[in-house]
């Protein structure tokens, strides 16, 4: 079955209200597979409401139609009072989940350096890195970008406002890109990978995570309601899989793949296996939109070097 191309009818998601972003801007339709430019879809999601894509070629995962790059910019304005340090419970989950991300990256030998950090927010991450690398980050939010400015000296006026392209950084000159929870919001992936390559030095590592895993076990099951759907953020749902076609030809080799869960704030393993099982029983009498727990599988974190 092609997918219908039609118009983005979202007003509501969770807790978020899209009216006034639809009002303003439009949503685009995705010609084409960015994995493997195949042009044959299938509906991802089971509600018409939330139209996803899903590449009968490769099984690549899209958001389709998405919201344009200028409504994407307003999305983003403010982010951090509308949707980050107003709680701070979850605030705390994230602060300890940046530091198990960042001792991936040290532990697997990449303990130092000049390090950018793409999107960076409040600079959370940045901090969680520690100063033993020499910090630059990037954000499109004015807000966050004061904010990271106003709290964290150490780095200040290496964060640029703006996004990876406009920044302009010298070529070669970073030994490590993070991006995390990043890749999957960007309108155009491959030009963030091509620049990411840029940048790097020889031998030099890009390292994505806190990227949701359309193959995990949670998706398939939920769907819409997985916890990490969402239909204006999140753009592209990669796989390990599908990341690796689109890393293919990109200059850069994949030197480590986990999947955090265990041992991580998110961890409840019994008790999500409970929230599974519930769900599966209650799909079959009658509609259940409950969201589904984090879980093993349903983030991934990749470490690709340039060769
Ligand atoms: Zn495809």
């Amino acid at each position: 079955m092609v997918c219908q191309k039609g118009t983005l009818e979202l007003k509501t998601f969770r807790n978020e209200n899209f009216t006034e972003l639809f009002s303003v801007h439009r949503a685009v339709d995705v010609e084409a597979c960015i994995c493997c430019k195949g042009k044959n879809f299938k509906e991802w999601t089971s509600e018409r409401k939330f139209p996803a894509s899903e590449c009968l070629n490769c099984g690549f995962v899209f958001m389709n139609p998405q919201l344009d790059a200028s409504g994407l910019r307003d999305y983003y304005q403010n982010y951090l009072s509308k949707r980050r340090i107003n709680d701070e419970a979850k605030m705390e989950q994230r602060k300890s989940q940046y530091r198990l991300d960042a001792d991936l990256l040290s532990n697997r030998g990449y303990a130092d350096g000049v390090l950018l950090d793409v999107g960076c927010n409040g600079g959370f991450f940045l901090e969680a890195l520690g100063d033993r690398y020499e910090r630059y980050g990037t954000e499109i939010d004015s807000e966050s970008v004061a904010y990271c400015r106003k709290h964290y000296t150490e780095f200040a006026s290496n964060v640029y406002h703006g996004d990876l392209i406009e920044a302009k950084f010298g070529a070669a000159q970073f030994d490590i890109v993070t991006l995390r929870g990043v890749i999957e919001h960007v309108p155009n992936p491959s030009e963030i990978i091509q620049e990411v390559l840029r940048i790097l030095k020889p031998r030099g590592v890009m390292f994505i995570c806190a990227t949701p895993n359309v193959d995990s076990v949670a998706a398939r099951i939920y769907r819409e309601n997985w916890v990490l759907f969402h239909p204006v953020q999140h753009l592209w749902y990669f796989s390990p899989t599908t990341f690796k076609r689109i890393m293919n030809s990109s200059g850069m080799r994949l030197v480590w793949e986990e999947f955090p869960y265990f041992g991580t704030p998110y961890e409840h393993f019994e008790a999500d296996l409970r929230k599974f099982a519930t769900y599966l029983n209650e799909l079959e009498t009658a509609s259940n939109s409950n969201v589904s727990p984090p879980f093993f599988e349903s983030m991934m974190s990749l470490i690709y070097q340039k060769e």
